[in-house]
């Protein structure tokens, strides 16, 4: 087949999709659409839900660029990259007009507002492997924050990894084989290969790795010499992590990224770690069903502001174990609890503070709109009355945020004068410059607006001069200005109208003086557009010029909101400020469920009964009462109680105020938390084996400083496997002499209760139910010594199971638990058949493990 020539801009576009990476959709900018072609076209119609039109020698689809926007998020979300080829010189007839690549929008890279989750962070990731050490860094574009860390093992490194739920992961070119291969034989991190399944990957080349020009990128970017300044040394191994983000974000941006200007060192010495299991299991950011509902982020954020709740989610996902910080943090609830009326004042000011992080991250990589210029005033409009409340709440703590709050008098002047209260979406719209700012362009306007009396006269004058009555001066874009007279006045026309067009009803007409009033009209209209963009790029500059302050401000800002939040839930729940300390004991007095008790109180309001959570007491010490077993029937509140220690902890170690009447609590390294046989199937592996893969990381990596919570483990397998399991993970924990993790174990293994004779630092514990006939009732209170009874037979009862099913069950169970071992089985044979009776026998081999 002969090669078809292809016209030049053919030869264009080829020329920059050759240089982009796989999976990129390309737009390319033709006018007011925005076109794919070739293979692009039709990934693009399938995905996007447009129209795919067929040309002789090609494909292609587009979309309008106007809404542009909303299509290149949907394609983002599917995890394809975008690529925009933009016009850069203003067509002219006849010759190719200039394009090029202005963009490359990926999952991670993408800092256009209606592509973010306001109320969350949005990172490029970067990891490295090397044996089982494991470097990572990751960066939010949108708000400059970029962290690193490095660890000798991948396990301390997935619990950060899972909380920050990165939207787009940079890996090694080929790392993803090998981890897949890895997997296949077992050799591999299974939470790592399951995290990665689910997240947009990009593989990179390895000299993009490299740590000393990783070291040096970052230098760069920061305009630093050296990386003192922030606690990292030269020489740190995810360096190169750091760089290969920077790098591909730079690829991406086709520029530097202009708002990085710290990075942080994340270390699992001074975090409290929680692991991805425990995250789940805890339901600390998604409740199991997936929602934000009926998750601890959920239930414990009041948050006003987009800022204020990334920084809650951020104090979560690395728990504190400084106990100066958390302590400036619980003082500052203090005081705001303490002057409510200043704290509500300063609340309510706080809903009209926008996003300024964002909005400086856009403004700083170049994309512009005088509405972002309009939030920063808005937001600066509310500053010196919060500064003033803040006085009036004046404690060390609350002074240390007060300081980092800058009103920047002259920029809120600047921009108040300059802007005018309602302001347009796009550059290219023009208006947005107030009246009276600039002497110029008010001369422009003036001018436009005599050209528009002019045009509103010339109606008038046109009408008394011709005598058509109904005679209209009208515009449209293809023709401009015009003068339109209906079929029945034509006889009336003067000669000086020159015939334009000729409609169904009538004819359109210009004059010369209409053409050149045309001509200067669109001048002025140009000319004050142009005069406008000079004055935003000025007042950008102005606004950059303060972006340090800016941004201090808006640190402020989301910390002020979080704790006036935390102030407000503590008011709202009764809750108290934990004392802090590093002891071995942890006391709690009268504990809540915080998500539980919640939507205890939302259920009862809805079917207006009164139920109410029931409080219970804690008091766990890793020397003398380390180890909690804790038995009762189903349903009786077990799971609930133990995850409420591990909760409040938690809580405690964010600086919040807990759910309960006092409570004391020593700095946890690590909370674990594990449940037996949850129904893991979308992970495809055994149940029982992520039980077991979960149980053995905890028994690896706990210390004498950790919090674990075991709900049911063991119940994945057979009754003897699992208790035998059970059981000797009990006496692992407890195997040092002096002291050992504390731990929260619920069982229905009564069995177990038997090591509380054997095991000095075990104690059993039961919640409490009252036996009413032969129902009974859940009293939800935890108390000393072991359960007597499992009442299943009850709680079935309790779930509606048929009662002859009920009476039989008991009948069963009687028959067991008495010597006489035979049941007869009843079931209905064919009825030929006589019944028949099998014999069932008990295991009567004693459960005797203490030899
Ligand atoms: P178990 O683990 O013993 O089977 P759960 O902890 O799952 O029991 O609790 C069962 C239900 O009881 C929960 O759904 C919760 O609504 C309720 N519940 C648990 N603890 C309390 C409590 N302290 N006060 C009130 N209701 C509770
Ligand atoms: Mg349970």
């Amino acid at each position: 087949m002969a090669k078809k020539k292809i016209t030049p801009m053919m030869q264009q576009y080829f020329d920059v999709k050759r240089s982009l990476p796989s999976n990129t959709l390309l737009l390319f900018r033709l006018g007011d659409f925005y076109e794919m072609f070739h293979e692009d076209a039709e990934i693009g119609a399938q995905l996007l839900g447009i129209t795919l039109t067929k040309r002789s020698d090609y494909k292609m689809a587009g979309i309008p660029f106007h809404a542009a926007e909303q299509y290149i998020g949907k394609a983002l979300q599917a995890g394809k990259k975008v690529a925009i080829c933009d016009q850069v010189e203003t067509p002219k007839p006849g010759k190719l007009v200039k394009r090029s690549l202005t963009r490359i929008l990926t999952p991670g890279t993408t800092i256009e507002d209606n592509q973010l989750e306001s109320s969350r962070n949005h990172y490029l990731a970067a990891i490295e492997f090397e044996g089982k050490e494991a470097e990572l860094a990751w960066l939010d574009l949108s708000t400059g924050e970029f962290q690193i860390a490095s660890s000798q093992s991948i396990d301390d490194l997935m619990p950060v990894l899972t909380s920050i739920d990165p939207a787009e992961v940079l890996i090694l070119e080929g790392e993803e084989n090998r981890w897949r291969a890895m997997a296949q034989d077992g050799t591999s991190h299974d939470e790592l290969i399951h995290f990665l399944a689910t997240r947009a990957i990009t593989e990179i080349p390895g000299f993009q790795f490299d740590a000393d020009s990783g070291a040096q990128a970052v230098m760069d970017t920061l305009g630093v010499i050296n990386l003192e300044g922030f606690g990292i040394e030269k020489s740190h191994s995810a360096l190169g992590c750091a760089g290969a983000v920077l790098h591909y974000v730079t690829e991406n941006l086709r520029s530097k990224p202009e708002n990085v200007s710290s990075i942080k060192e994340y270390s699992s010495d001074t975090a409290l770690l929680l692991d991805p299991a425990t995250l789940r299991n805890l339901e600390i950011f998604r409740s199991t069903r997936g929602t934000r509902e009926g998750s601890l982020l959920h239930s414990i954020s009041r948050v006003k502001t987009a800022s204020g709740a990334r920084l809650l989610e951020q104090w979560l996902i690395a728990p504190e174990r400084s106990i100066d910080e958390l302590q400036r943090r619980q003082d500052c609830i203090e005081r705001f609890a303490a002057s409510p009326v200043a704290s509500s004042e300063i609340q309510d000011l706080l809903k009209s503070v926008r996003d300024i992080k964002r909005i400086l991250g856009r403004i700083q990589n170049r994309i512009r709109n005088p509405r972002e210029l309009g939030g920063i005033r808005e937001t600066l409009k509310q500053l010196p009355a919060i500064i003033e409340a803040l006085r009036g709440v004046s404690s060390t703590s609350v002074d240390t945020i007060t300081r980092g709050i800058d009103p920047l008098p002259h920029l809120t002047e600047l921009l108040n004068r300059a802007l005018k209260e309602e302001l347009p979406n796009n550059l290219s719209d023009g208006g947005y410059i107030a009246l009276g700012y600039d002497e110029a362009l008010d001369e422009m306007l003036s001018l436009t607006t005599d050209n528009k009396l002019w045009l509103s006269n010339l109606e008038a004058d046109e009408r008394d001069r011709t005598g058509i009555k109904n005679l209209k001066v009208k515009f449209n874009n293809a023709f401009g200005y015009f003068i339109e007279v209906t079929k029945a006045n034509l006889n009336l026309v003067p000669d000086n109208y020159i015939r334009k067009q000729t409609m169904v009803n009538g004819e359109r007409f210009v004059t010369e003086s209409l053409k050149k009033k045309e001509k200067e009209i669109f001048h002025a209209e140009e000319n004050s557009k142009r005069r406008e963009e000079e004055l935003f790029t000025g007042l950008v500059e102005a606004t950059l010029e303060d972006s340090k302050s800016l941004n201090k401000t808006a640190a402020a800002l989301a910390e002020l909101d979080v704790l006036l939040g935390w102030t407000e839930l503590a008011r709202e729940w009764d809750y108290c400020k934990p004392q802090l300390d590093e002891s071995e004991s942890l006391e709690i007095d009268q504990g809540r469920h915080p998500v539980v008790e919640q939507m205890l109180q939302q259920e009862a309001v809805g079917l207006s009964s009164d139920q109410s959570f029931v409080p219970n007491d804690s008091q766990l010490n890793a020397s003398t009462s380390q180890i909690h077993l804790i038995t009762g029937p189903n349903m009786a509140g077990k799971s609930t109680y133990i995850r409420q220690v591990a909760l409040i902890t938690l809580m405690a170690q964010i600086g919040c105020w807990v759910p309960a009447k006092s409570a004391r609590i020593p700095l946890v390294d690590r909370i674990f938390s594990r449940v037996g046989a949850s129904d893991d199937l979308a992970r495809g592996n055994s149940t029982f084996m992520v039980e077991m893969n979960e149980t053995a990381n905890i028994l690896n990596n706990a210390t004498a400083n950790s919090l674990i919570i075991l709900d049911e483990i063991g119940r994945g397998t057979s009754t003897y496997d699992g208790l035998s399991i059970a059981w000797s993970v009990v006496e692992y924990l407890h195997r040092d002499e002096e002291s050992g993790p504390k731990t929260l174990f619920a069982t229905h293994y009564q069995e177990l209760t038997e090591l509380e004779k054997h095991l000095d630092r075990l104690e059993n514990f039961s919640v409490a139910v009252k036996e009413w006939n032969d129902d009974i009732v859940f009293v939800r209170s935890v108390v000393q010594g072991a359960a007597d009874r499992s009442y299943g037979i009850q709680v079935a009862r309790l779930a509606g199971l048929p009662s002859p099913v009920i009476d039989r069950a008991q009948e069963i169970l009687n028959k067991l638990e008495s010597d006489d071992a035979t049941v007869t089985v009843s079931a209905p044979g064919p009825k030929s058949k006589p019944r028949k009776k099998i014999r069932i026998e008990t295991d009567d081999k004693q459960l005797d493990l203490f030899g």
